[in-house]
């Protein structure tokens, strides 16, 4: 068969979760919690059953959670989203990536991505018909320990054909988030020209040091350019659940739901019902960013004292170690050995890019999820002192 996405195989996620439980190896690899959601919220979906609400919800998503996301974007970002013509619920932040990315990439348009990135990105853009154009955070280096974005490539990178930015902050794998001047920058990239953006803001509550998040929607210029997509998965420790959402402009919002209604149609609707209810409370996504630190610092400071060397996160659930004392393998073997020879199991940082087996991929660097119960944490590093 003639297949659209030649390139493509199984995603790294799979396999190194297969692998994982093939040799029953601790999983810091594909990024979810070993815990569960908070009772109440899992309550409030069993309500939602008795009450009823079991068959096809209206197509854009649950009223009442529409505006509960709307309330809260106002509340933390002061964006007025209208929740009837600019919020759509989706099916995970995954289908809001593709339903954006279909809707306003025509064939021969170009799409800057940043790398590394998230693997779904290139695969919507090629099923879209457009050309992504790929610009490399800078790696840390010896006065740098951090990855750092440099806004000049991406002006460099824009031509006539650009049609779309991709923007993912807090970033996945790296952990990046952006400053005020980050968010100048990108105006000034995209002022003058018919640019859009998509603001992949998944870990949008996870963000280290006390800092407040700089959503895309906290611009009004960004904003009225932007698909800002976040997921009930990482707020809610429910990424099985696949709920999520997309706000962007009514325009924009038009073209979405042209698309989000062929693709899925509309969102499970019990779970909607208990996140509308549940999303009355604040406290739940306000200390999640607390809740994440320590764990971050568990992990970071835990691999201080191996050979790994890790580098600090400023957000998401992710950090990343350098293992050069440990292996001359490369990211993908190393990982897999690890999984197999020691049962814990990482991800390659060299999936992140869109020719994982190139050199310049391969920085000897390994990508771990903290999203885990503390002892999880404990017995991966118990295992990790010893290699
Ligand atoms: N974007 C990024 C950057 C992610 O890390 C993930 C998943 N972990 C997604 C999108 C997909 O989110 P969801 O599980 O809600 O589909
Ligand atoms: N986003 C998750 C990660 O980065 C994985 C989601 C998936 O497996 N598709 O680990």
């Amino acid at each position: 068969i003639k297949s659209k996405l030649p390139d493509v195989g199984t995603t790294i996620f799979t396999i190194m979760s297969q692998l994982a439980s093939e040799y029953k190896a601790i999983n810091l690899g594909q990024g979810f919690p070993d815990f569960n959601p908070d009772e109440k919220l899992v309550s409030l979906v069993n309500k939602s059953m008795m009450n009823g609400h079991n068959q096809y919800p209206y197509m854009p998503g649950v009223q009442d959670l529409r505006f509960a996301i709307a309330d809260k974007i106002n509340k933390l970002y002061s964006y007025n989203y209208d929740p009837e013509t600019e919020i759509t619920v989706t099916n995970g932040a995954t289908e809001a990536l593709l339903s954006s990315i279909l809707s306003i990439v025509h064939t021969g348009d170009e799409v800057i991505v940043i790398e590394p990135c998230y693997d779904s990105y290139l695969p919507c853009i090629k099923l879209a018909g457009g050309t992504p154009v790929l610009v490399s955070l800078t790696p840390p280096s010896k006065n740098n320990p951090a990855y750092s974005i440099d806004w000049n490539k991406v002006k460099n990178a824009i031509t006539d054909k650009t049609r779309l930015i991709i923007l993912n902050f807090p970033h996945n794998p790296t952990g990046l988030t952006l400053k005020s001047s980050d968010l100048d920058a990108i105006e000034d990239l995209i002022k003058e020209k018919e640019i859009f953006l998509i603001g992949d803001e998944v870990y949008e509550h996870i963000v280290f040091g006390h800092k407040p998040f700089l959503s895309l929607s906290t611009r009004e210029f960004l904003a009225s350019r932007s698909f800002v997509i976040s997921s009930f998965g990482k707020t809610y420790h429910t990424t099985g659940w696949k709920v999520g959402y997309c706000s962007a402009p009514k325009a924009l919002t038009a073209e979405f739901r042209k698309i989000h209604q062929f693709v899925v149609f509309t969102v499970s609707s019990p779970m909607q019902y208990a996140f509308a209810e549940f999303m009355k409370d604040p406290a739940p996504y306000l200390n999640l960013s607390r809740f994440y630190q320590e764990k971050h610092d568990f992990l970071y400071n835990g691999l201080l004292k191996t050979r790994f060397k890790p580098i600090k996160s400023e957000g998401t659930f992710f950090l990343l170690a350098d293992y050069s004392e440990v292996s001359v393998a490369n990211e993908l073997d190393f990982a897999k050995e690890l999984t197999k020879k020691h049962g814990v199991t990482l991800i390659p940082v060299s999936a992140f890019y869109k020719d994982s087996s190139a050199l310049a991929s391969n920085n000897n660097l390994v990508r771990f999820c903290f999203a885990k119960k503390n002892e999880t944490l404990e017995k991966a590093l118990a295992v990790l002192s010893t290699i």
